[in-house]
């Protein structure tokens, strides 16, 4: 009766509630734990979805984890599995900065820094996607690069329910090396990773594999580096996500709705874990594991 209780209590705010709340919320000024909800110490564990809410599309699902992690991946692949949207932050980000507003010069020296963008340009962006999507139809949703401070964590929770949290974890040595990997063909855009990660098992700790995702011949003379993936940059991003966003963790932790999933290497190794993790091996899953 209870997981009926909260079923119910999970589609209180559909998306046009989140996205009218959003765009009139005033923010809550401090960050305290008055919002934590009182059975947190008896849901520690979250709760996976069972297989009507995916086949309903009853996901609403965060992506957390250090910049360069793959959370983009990962939610991505998710959202075709699924068919529900794949809404990334850091994507509204870019579309904003490509366009010559006189927010985007804002944004691109903020970006530049490796600094966090202000919540409330975040949440205009974010309200504004939903909009879009509601109009067309969508239900559900898979946010990745949102909430990144607890403060955002607590606008969402007042404006619709998270159902699950995943955790992506990988070492920072690895990180580091994977986001100075990263190259972009200048002609077709595509995505490469010319990093190849062999680490050992050590001290208790599993080794990691991951090979490089080397571009077709063809891109290999074209491929460009984000400026933004200098070791300096990575380096601060990765100290802003530990003091902004590892508080985030904890706060879903708490509620009973972060699931914590060490990545074991790269995709092929990753990804069939983490549909068992999901309860969704029984998915019907067309994309190959190494693309
Ligand atoms: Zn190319």
């Amino acid at each position: 009766m209870a997981a009926i209780t909260r079923h119910l209590t999970n589609r209180t705010y559909p998306i046009s509630s989140l996205t009218r709340r959003c765009l009139s919320s005033a923010l809550p000024s401090e960050t305290n734990n008055s919002h934590a909800p009182p059975y947190s110490s008896f849901h520690l564990k979250p709760r996976v979805p069972p297989p009507e809410d995916l086949k309903n599309k009853h996901v609403q699902w965060v992506f957390l984890g250090c910049p360069g992690v793959g959370k983009g991946t990962y939610a991505s692949r998710l959202s075709n599995l699924i068919g529900v949207p794949h809404i990334a932050t850091g994507d509204l980000l870019r579309e904003q900065l490509a366009s010559s507003t006189s927010l985007s010069s804002q944004l691109s020296e903020t970006v530049k820094q490796g600094q966090l963008v202000s919540d409330e340009v975040i949440i205009s962006l974010l309200s504004k996607r939903l909009t879009a999507g509601e109009a067309k139809g969508e239900s559900g949703f898979i946010l990745d690069g949102f909430p990144r401070t607890v403060k955002q964590a607590e606008i969402l929770e007042g404006v619709t329910e998270i159902d699950l949290v995943i955790n992506l974890k990988l070492r920072e040595d690895v990180l580091l090396e994977k986001c100075l990997g990263r190259r972009i063909c200048s002609q077709c855009g595509g995505n490469f990773n010319v990093a190849s990660i062999n680490i050992n098992a050590e001290n208790g700790n599993p080794g990691i594999i991951m090979a490089p995702l080397l571009p077709p011949a063809n891109c290999m003379s074209k491929l460009t580096t984000r400026s933004d993936d200098t070791e300096v940059v990575v380096k601060e991003r990765l100290r802003i996500y530990n003091e902004m966003s590892r508080p985030v963790e904890e706060f879903y932790r708490i509620r009973g709705k972060l699931l914590e999933f060490d990545l074991p290497g790269g995709i092929p190794e990753s990804w069939p874990k983490l549909l068992q993790a999901l309860n969704l091996y029984d998915y019907e899953d067309k994309q190959p594991a190494t693309a």
